[in-house]
């Protein structure tokens, strides 16, 4: 049974999420993207050991403190898909353009393709890969749990934009309809911002995506 915690982090408040097995109190943390006080705050509060850095998408409010806390716990840096090298290698860039802090770029120990399984602390997510936010977004899937990190690829209510370099919204759509709605509509889901839904819910409700939307009425 996995637990896990969202500290919404940033001006942006991106929901990076700390995952961890109650009987170990030992996890991993997905897309660590600032206000590392807060993230360490909630870890020795509740006595948590990280094993690993996972990251959905190179976008500096989900990647912009990876650097620091991978070097400050010693963990490895599993993912995005390395379609989004270019974002990473642009981190300090971005840092300067929106006034982030203390943000360096980094290089993954594992780069991951779609089909990968990641690991920490015996929680294992299906890694499925969902271009078009950015080309090499990924989504952490745990199916015991039935629980998905989706970052920026769908929100309740909405999806990811696609007016980035490299972003794609007919790609987007498909990596939800063709990548995610398979996983099941029971699925909850913790986007990279705002409330958490499940794909049932958005397959209902989402104007972009919504089933009614596509015209594929059912
Ligand atoms: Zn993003
Ligand atoms: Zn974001």
């Amino acid at each position: 049974m996995l637990r896990y915690q969202i500290i919404p982090v940033t001006p942006l408040q991106q929901n990076c999420t700390v995952f961890w097995s109650p009987e170990t109190n030992r996890g991993g943390i997905v897309d660590p993207g600032g206000d590392l006080s807060l993230i360490r705050n909630f870890l020795s509060e509740n006595d948590i050991t990280l094993e690993k850095i996972l990251c959905t998408h190179g976008h500096l409010d989900h990647v912009g403190a990876v650097s620091e806390l991978a070097r400050e716990l010693s963990l490895p840096v599993i993912g995005p898909h390395k379609d989004d090298l270019f974002w990473i290698e642009g981190l300090p860039e971005a840092a300067e353009m929106y006034g982030f802090q203390n943000v360096e770029t980094f290089v993954p120990d594992q780069w991951l393709e779609d089909g990968d399984k990641v690991e920490a602390a015996g929680v294992t997510f299906d890694v499925v890969h969902c271009p078009g936010h950015t080309p090499g977004h990924v989504i952490f899937y745990q199916p015991d749990d039935n629980v998905a990190m989706v970052g920026d690829v769908i929100f309740q209510g909405s999806i990811g934009r696609t007016d980035f370099p490299k972003g794609d919204h007919q790609q987007l759509i498909t990596s939800i309809t063709q990548k995610l709605w398979p996983l099941g509509q029971d699925v909850t889901f913790v986007p990279g911002h705002g409330p958490t839904s499940t794909f049932g819910e958005e397959r209902r409700s989402n104007p972009f995506v919504s089933d009614m939307a596509l015209g594929h009425v059912s």
